[in-house]
């Protein structure tokens, strides 16, 4: 951070620990200045442990990360994948990537995610028009668990697989089950932005062995097993460097104790926002079940109640140095995807029109907890 930017609070800035300098030192020392070596190893070893999957691959970003994840799943030119329309862009990038169209869903109210309804009659909609998709992604949007059991029971009904976009979910769990280990493959962001971070990174967890070293393979530009450079298929320069791996394994000691912080920081503003005229933060409870980790705290407004909007409130936030973010755009509504099929949208239409998220890093006190409820106040 900038020195002139001391005051500002950030949306959700990386927070180092004591020990990422000790893992990129010995990476240094042991020059091991390379996308391979003992940091990625350890890395891989501990995402497998805190995600409860077998294999792990680790990789230059989350959208690398599903981009290899469709591969594996079999998407090509021509198919289709269904997605919430209410996430970041990068679950649906590498859809196109690949020659393929998304095929966006409507969100639910409790959890924000997926709807079920929708996704039964999207699925039912697409085979009539002999178009049965090809995979399903679910992502846990703001660390919330989406909702896994109906869900993934469609999924089943109707033998598609699912892409679990975790991104911003590491650590969440349902069931007592960590998040990314639901689809048949899953991806986590190590973005700077993200609740823990390598500055930028990815992972793909599974726990198909053949899957995951199909990805290993794909990310390594796809060399055959020969003496020579021998290629038969196309590969992708994706993998992570031992040094990057380094920051990630200081920062993987610190999970429960980030996931703790952030879902205080969420405990603090329902409770003290709770008067604020116009505003719901508890309107986002966990289902029974759910343990969302809390990435960022949101905010809807109550246009009944207040003539504020997410705009005012995020202008009069920046003036007094506070960063804040409207939620997600729905990608239905972005140019970019004008013409794919979309199934419902008022849910996340109405979210987005309403919501805000508040500064949520994990380095923040109580102190800076109250400067946010006081910006807050002076415009509700
Ligand atoms: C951050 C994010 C990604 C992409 O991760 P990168 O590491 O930034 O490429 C994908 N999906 C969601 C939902 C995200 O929030």
């Amino acid at each position: 951070m900038r020195s002139q930017d001391y005051d500002r609070l950030y949306l959700s800035p990386p927070h180092l620990g004591r020990h990422e300098l000790n893992y990129v030192h010995k990476a240094i020392e042991d020059n091991w200045v390379a996308p391979a070596g003992p940091n990625i190893t350890g890395f891989e070893a501990d995402i497998c442990a805190a995600a409860g999957v077998a294999h792990c691959v680790a990789l230059s970003s989350g959208t690398a990360a599903i981009h290899l994840g469709l591969i594996l799943l079999g998407v090509g030119p021509g198919d289709e994948v269904l997605c919430p329309s209410f996430t970041f862009v990068a679950t649906a990038n590498p859809i196109v990537y690949l020659g393929a169209t998304p095929v966006f869903l409507d969100s639910e109210p409790d959890t924000w995610n997926l709807c079920p309804v929708r996704l039964r009659e999207a699925i039912l909609d697409r085979i009539s028009k002999g178009r049965k998709p090809k995979v399903l992604i679910l992502v846990h949007l703001y660390g919330m668990p989406t909702k896994l059991t109906e869900l993934l029971a469609i999924a089943q009904e109707f033998d598609i697989p699912v892409l679990e976009d975790a991104a911003e979910a590491l650590g969440a769990r349902f069931n007592n089950q960590p998040l990314g280990s639901f689809g048949r493959v899953g991806v986590f962001s190590f973005n700077g932005n993200k609740i823990l971070t390598t500055s930028g990174g990815g992972a793909l967890v599974t726990n198909d062995a053949a899957l995951a070293q199909q990805a290993r393979f794909l990310a390594t530009q796809a060399k055959d097993d020969a003496p020579y450079y021998q290629h038969s298929q196309v590969g992708y320069n994706y993998r992570l460097s031992n040094i990057l791996a380094g920051i990630g394994r200081g920062q993987m000691e610190l999970l429960d104790e980030r996931v703790k912080r952030r879902r205080e920081i969420f405990a603090w503003y329902r409770e003290h926002l709770a008067g604020l005229p116009g505003l719901t933060v508890a309107l986002h409870p966990e289902p029974a079940g759910s343990r969302a980790n809390r990435w960022l705290t949101t905010i809807l407004l109550d246009p009944q109640e207040s003539a504020a909007t997410p705009e005012t409130l995020r202008l009069h936030l920046e003036t007094r140095n506070i960063e804040s973010r409207p939620l997600w755009k729905p990608l239905h509504l972005q140019p970019l995807f004008a013409a794919a099929p979309m199934y419902g949208g008022a849910v996340c239409a109405d979210l987005f029109a309403r919501g805000l998220c508040l500064p949520s890093g994990t380095a923040m006190g109580d102190n800076e907890l109250r400067r946010v409820k006081e910006a807050l106040a002076e415009t509700l």
